[in-house]
């Protein structure tokens, strides 16, 4: 290569390094569960002691749901609470339920008022200062046309399995339906719901959701995904679980062994912070997609969790590492006792802005806002095409240069071939 053609490609790549030499550097205090094995050993041991339970049981999914703690005397325990945050568990209990799997718990710094897992996971006062009044922001409960169905699109629907979560997430958009105990979704109601999808040939896409579908028993899961299956026009089935998160656990040989009878089966899951990324999920993870599921997160963006630029780069990262696709990121909506939780489109745009070119494609999700009144998903994005003439469209990079682009029209390739002759 002539000289002054490598000159020019290696001044563009040093300046193209540069462009994340921001990254490269804030990255490097951005905490990873991954890099954090021996502190989760020892919180491990220390909720062990307290609940009474040996190193076997912790790998046991049963025993962690049976054993999620809502109590504020056990809670106090395993982490250093205020008076003042006691007291905000505790009220907040008596409106709002809560409930954290001893796995997730392990998660949170014990001795941090400020963290993000125990932002997602504790009950804090703003949940009751909030001053929002709506529960149903996605107008829910007008898109049930049978079952447990939720439907808003033309060929596909959500059943819902079950209320019941092995962490009760605090921007819970749905907590209007999470009630005040565990309740499955009864048969005979799971039963409409798939009679309805029977009767239905334009439905071709299941989204199995909740809750949480995997806590249920595989046995009730299996009865549902078996007859999902049965239908000629149902082309795959989709479950939306936390578990990969918040009870890696779940993710047993017996459950994969289960699902792959029913292939094409996907998971989408709810990463939301690097921390959650742990050598227990990593395993979860890499089950699912060793077993033919291919794995999707859909993060929402919570103030305080990942409202960051460089955070959400390394969750990215991190995700495309234990083979999870980044699918969306979702606008947090206004929902009565997570306020606090909720940031500006701007902070959203301003993540997608510094993805786009700056990582792989791989490592970008789509960001949605939830239109009002449950209009459906919306992507929002950052304004590349800035104008259009007759026959050029006038764009911006991911570097900000500003370029025309020419734009001509489609030329009918079958008159084009008959002409030829
Ligand atoms: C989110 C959602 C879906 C799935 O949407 P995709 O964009 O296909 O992932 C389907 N039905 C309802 C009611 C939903 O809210």
């Amino acid at each position: 290569m002539p000289s002054k053609q490598r000159e020019i490609s290696l001044q563009r790549a040093d300046e193209l390094k540069s462009r994340i030499d921001d990254y490269l550097e804030a990255r490097q205090s951005i905490p990873k569960g991954l890099g954090m094995k021996s502190e989760l050993t020892k919180r491990k041991e220390t909720i062990l002691r307290v609940l009474g339970g040996t190193d076997e049981d912790w790998k046991d999914y049963k025993w962690q749901l049976k054993n999620r703690i809502k109590d504020v005397e056990t809670l106090t325990k395993i982490i250093n609470l205020t008076d003042d945050e006691k007291k905000a568990v505790q009220q907040v209990g008596e409106n709002f339920r809560w409930s954290i799997s001893p796995y997730y718990l392990s998660l949170i710094d014990p001795n941090e008022t400020f963290d993000p897992i125990k932002l997602m996971a504790m009950p804090s006062f703003m949940e009751l200062e909030d001053t929002y009044t709506n529960l149903d922001p996605m107008n829910e409960e007008h898109t049930n046309p049978a079952g447990t169905i939720t439907r808003r699109y033309p060929d596909r629907l959500i059943i819902n399995v079950t209320n019941e979560c092995a962490m009760y997430c605090r921007h819970c958009q749905r907590r209007r339906n999470i009630g005040t105990e565990d309740l499955a979704t009864p048969r005979p109601k799971v039963q409409e719901s798939i009679d309805y999808i029977k009767e239905h040939p334009e439905i071709r896409d299941i989204l199995i959701t909740g809750g949480d579908p995997l806590t249920l028993s595989d046995t009730q899961l299996e009865w549902i995904i078996s007859q999902l299956h049965e239908i000629e026009h149902v082309e795959y089935i989709r479950i939306g679980s936390r578990t990969p998160v918040t009870l890696p656990q779940r993710i047993t040989d017996d459950l994969v062994n289960m699902l792959k009878k029913y292939h094409p089966i996907f998971l989408n899951s709810h990463f939301n912070h690097p921390m959650e990324i742990t050598e227990e999920s990593k395993t979860a993870c890499e089950k699912l997609a060793n077993n033919g599921i291919p794995l999707g997160n859909q993060a929402v963006l919570l103030n305080g969790v990942n409202n960051d630029k460089y955070i959400m780069r390394v969750l990215n990262h991190e995700l495309l590492k234990i083979r999870v696709k980044p699918y969306y990121l979702f606008h947090a909506k206004s929902v009565k006792g997570t306020r606090h939780f909720n940031t500006s489109i701007d902070d959203g745009l301003e993540i997608m802005e510094y993805l786009r070119g700056y990582t792989s494609g791989m490592a970008i999700p789509t960001y949605i806002v939830n239109a009002p009144g449950g209009k459906g998903k919306t992507p929002i994005l950052p304004q590349y095409m800035i104008s259009r003439g007759k026959n050029y469209f006038t764009i911006r990079t991911w570097e900000g240069e500003v370029l025309h682009h020419e734009n001509h029209p489609t030329i009918n390739l079958k008159d084009a071939i008959k002409s030829q002759k």
